[in-house]
């Protein structure tokens, strides 16, 4: 039994030429699928019945089923979603009132192996990639459930997409072709899988791809993040270098915000220091609280402190909003609780 959402024209032509019919049948599958959200083949009804018939006996639309739905207070959303082996992972769509953005956080694998000790979802282990159809059936999930178009995805759900880095790429192609939605509108979130980096570099992507850095020095990282005793900062440092040279694009630090860990002015500093030959945009995000740790969200006037140091060594820094915190749906707060 084969499952349609998340292929391609050419993956659902496969099945119609197997079923002797002309491609143009596939066509309208593609079509009742990426542009009408069905998720019945009944519904498919500019398809004869006889042809329907044989259809649902080799494929069905989608795997995927919302086992919880929670929409927080400013209108983000956060979906459990269960795949039939029964494991869950959790998508989440933001929405910005000034804007007519609908983003799609999606998820890569089930659990991340990077076991970063500040993030909820590495606590849990890893657990499986996620199949190139299960990450574009949470975005056409999503679509279903609310009528609304995703306008940009952004793989910064749970999981880490540079080590599911096949399936990830394939996927951005399908939104990319099958969503329209455009290159620049996707964005890959890495906590710097050197080799992969170099990777894409060569690929020559014109995705946004964004660096979980977190740190000014390479001990502070480490407590924070042990890849970075497999990948360290210098490494990463002209991985960079060579992303941008190669790609010509502007690559996103991400940089948590930790009281009294990484928020000072001596890392300001050293931040601004190691970025200074790196074309970047800097986005600082407020630590979340989860349990099992204490760190702490540095006040408002160190986050716009340490944003005004990165702006004097010249840069331009965002500070993230925070979405759906009420419903655990921020950042790192995502770790399929059941
Ligand atoms: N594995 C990838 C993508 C998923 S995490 C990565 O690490 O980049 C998406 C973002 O959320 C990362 O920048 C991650 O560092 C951040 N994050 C994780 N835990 C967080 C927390 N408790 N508060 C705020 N951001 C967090
Ligand atoms: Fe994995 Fe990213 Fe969480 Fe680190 S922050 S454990 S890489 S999901």
């Amino acid at each position: 039994m084969k499952t349609l959402s998340g292929l391609s024209l050419q993956e659902i032509e496969k099945i119609t030429d197997e079923l002797g019919v002309t491609k143009f049948r596939a066509r309208q599958i593609h079509n009742w699928i990426y542009l009408k959200s069905v998720t019945e083949i009944d519904e498919m009804t500019d398809l004869s019945i006889k042809f329907r018939e044989e259809l649902k006996k080799v494929a069905k639309i989608t795997d995927i089923k919302i086992k919880v739905k929670q929409v927080s207070s400013d209108g983000t959303i956060k979906y459990l979603l269960e795949f039939p082996d029964g494991e869950c992972v959790e998508t989440v769509l933001m929405r910005f009132d000034n804007r007519a953005n609908l983003t799609a956080c999606v998820s890569s694998q089930v659990g991340c192996a990077v076991n970063c000790s500040f993030c909820a979802t590495g606590k849990r282990g890893f657990i499986r990639n996620l199949s190139y159809q299960e990450i574009i059936e949470q975005v056409l999930t999503i679509q279903r459930d609310t009528g609304l178009k995703v306008t940009n995805v952004v793989f910064m759900g749970q999981g880490e997409p540079l080590l599911n880095l096949d399936n990830v790429l394939k996927a951005m192609e399908i939104f990319n072709e099958n969503f329209q939605i455009g290159a620049r509108r996707l964005t890959l979130s890495t906590s710097g899988i050197v080799p992969q980096i170099r990777r894409l570099a060569d690929l020559d992507m014109q995705s946004t791809l964004a660096l979980s850095l977190h740190a000014s020095n390479h001990d502070t990282r480490l407590k924070l993040m042990p890849i970075e005793g497999k990948y360290n900062m210098d490494e990463l440092h002209s991985a960079l270098k060579y992303y941008v040279e190669k790609t010509g694009r502007r690559i996103t630090i991400e940089y948590l915000l930790i009281k009294d860990l990484n928020d000072t002015v001596e890392s300001a500093k050293q931040l601004a220091a190691y970025l200074k030959d790196i074309k970047c945009n800097i986005n600082l995000i407020p630590y979340n609280p989860t349990e099992k740790n204490d760190y702490k969200r540095p006040s408002n006037n160190a986050i716009m402190k340490f944003k005004y140091l990165m702006e004097h060594a010249g840069k331009k820094v965002t500070v993230r909003l925070e979405r759906g915190a009420d419903i655990d749906a921020a950042c790192g707060q995502l770790r399929g609780k059941v």
